[in-house]
């Protein structure tokens, strides 16, 4: 440990705490004090903090105490992750539209920030993030840094969107943020909605100015600061780790990160409302569910709890939201729990992939479900990723969207990476597809462009066709 990280971890994070009514040294302390329970140890956490929670719900959250009182429930029926089943799930639009039902009546005495989910899952929905969230969140985001190599005081650079990178139109706040983030977190973030050759420019010269231990930031992004750096044959300043977050990180562009950053890559997922956080630690076997922080189920359409190993919906309850609680909150994104516990020890189950936002995934028209990932694999020649071969081959599109109109009829948009490549270059691509999807017709197409998103994150894969 650097003697600035420890200057920084041990006197001016507690001091940083200390003005700005936070706790993040107290979080990171609780997540290592638990970060070695047992599962017994962390169910038993989970029903102590679930049955605290759910008395409160009922005595001080109006929308609860009606949804117990119709169902003919008290607190005492609901002890354990298993008695979850008995409550309803709970949407976005539920919440949108009976948000002041949703406030606890004590929230006026707790400590909370007001947040708003990003409009890249559908209309913004606006909720209460009590302190105690806020805290375990960001306590256990260091804890996933710290099984990365990557520790507070380092520096680091972040290139992301507004999930990540927040803009602040109150002057006086960005100024107080931004020494905090730079002195503090030694965090410098620049906003990567804009991905032209120019923008990739001014991020890499902005990276090697800064010299970070530590590269953050949106999978795609990264990705294509990482191709820029490749094309022009670009010096890159030596980097411990890369952290991904924020959106499906695809197999091609971990090997992308790790070839051109020469760091390994780890990935994590999170949705602040819901409380879900998620890390890879250093054997990269999956995401270690923050388990202290909320009780993760995976249900099918109709809300019944799956099996492990079976993909479903991502359905969770926020143990530490007390101002403005989430009971089964549907997050919208779609993943599995991995039926085996990872070789590195921690009794933390394991999400296999997340499919990513829901209505993302593909079906084809015998209902079969396809995640993001083997959407990703069907760029490659054989699907198989592994040989170079085939990467080189994937390297000659420079974007590409599969998009699935509501028949369920295929059209695979390519922006050729040299205009003068001939579209049969990309014909296995065709027959990928045509093995997968029998009954669609798949069409391969070159644009000039792919269209971006608002959000500033990559939309690859969009389907309208509902099974
Ligand atoms: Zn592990």
């Amino acid at each position: 440990m650097s003697l600035y990280s420890y200057i920084d971890g041990h006197i001016l994070l507690p001091l940083g705490d200390r003005l700005k009514g936070r706790d993040l040294h107290g979080a990171f302390a609780e997540a290592l004090r638990t970060e070695w329970f047992t599962e017994e140890q962390l169910e038993q956490l989970q029903n102590e903090k679930l049955q605290h929670l759910v008395r409160h719900c009922y005595e001080n959250v109006p929308w609860y105490r009606k949804v117990f009182d119709e169902r003919h429930l008290t607190p005492d029926d609901i002890r354990t992750r298993a008695d979850l089943v008995k409550l309803p799930i709970l949407t976005k639009q539920t919440v949108r539209e009976h948000r002041e039902e949703f406030i606890s009546r004590d929230a006026a005495q707790r400590k909370y920030v007001e947040d708003s989910t990003g409009g890249s899952t559908g209309t913004p929905m606006r909720y209460l993030e009590d302190m105690g969230t806020w805290n375990t969140r960001r306590g256990l985001g260091r804890r996933g840094w710290a099984w990365a190599g990557f520790e507070v005081g380092e520096k680091l650079f972040t290139l992301a969107g507004n999930s990540l990178v927040r803009k602040n139109a109150d002057g006086k706040k960005v100024l107080l943020k931004d020494l905090y983030d730079r002195i503090i977190m030694r965090n410098c973030k620049q906003d990567c909605t804009d991905v032209t050759p120019e923008a990739l420019e001014r991020y890499y010269r902005a990276m090697m100015r800064y010299k970070p231990s530590g590269i953050r930031g949106y999978a795609s992004s990264l990705y294509f600061l990482a191709r820029y750096i490749e094309q022009h044959r670009l010096p890159v300043c030596p980097v411990k780790v890369v952290l991904t977050s924020g959106e499906k990180l695809h197999p091609a562009y971990r090997y992308k990160l790790q070839q051109v950053f020469r760091a390994p890559v780890f990935d994590a997922y999170g949705a602040a409302d819901g409380g879900v956080s998620a890390h890879e630690c250093y054997m990269h076997e999956g995401l270690h569910i923050g388990e202290e922080h909320c009780i993760l189920e995976i249900v099918d359409t109709a809300g019944n709890p799956l099996p492990e190993g079976e993909v479903g919906h991502v359905i969770t309850t926020d143990l530490n939201n007390y101002a403005f609680p989430f009971l089964r909150y549907r997050v919208g994104d779609m993943a599995y729990i991995k039926p085996e516990r990872c070789s590195c020890g921690r009794a933390h189950r394991l999400l296999g992939e997340v499919i990513g936002r829901e209505g993302r995934a593909i079906y084809n028209k015998q209902g079969r479900p396809y995640s993001s990932i083997v959407m990703d694999n069907m760029m490659f020649k054989d699907l198989d990723f592994h040989t170079e071969a085939h990467q080189r081959l994937y390297e000659k599109m420079e974007r590409f969207q599969i998009r699935q109109d509501s028949r369920g009829d295929l059209k695979i948009l390519i922006k050729p990476a040299d205009p003068a490549e001939p579209l049969e270059t990309f014909a296995y691509i065709r027959e990928n597809f045509q093995q997968y999807f029998p009954d669609s017709a798949v069409e391969l197409l070159f644009v000039e462009d792919i269209p971006p998103l608002p959000s500033g994150k990559e939309d690859y894969c969009y389907s309208e066709f509902v099974y």
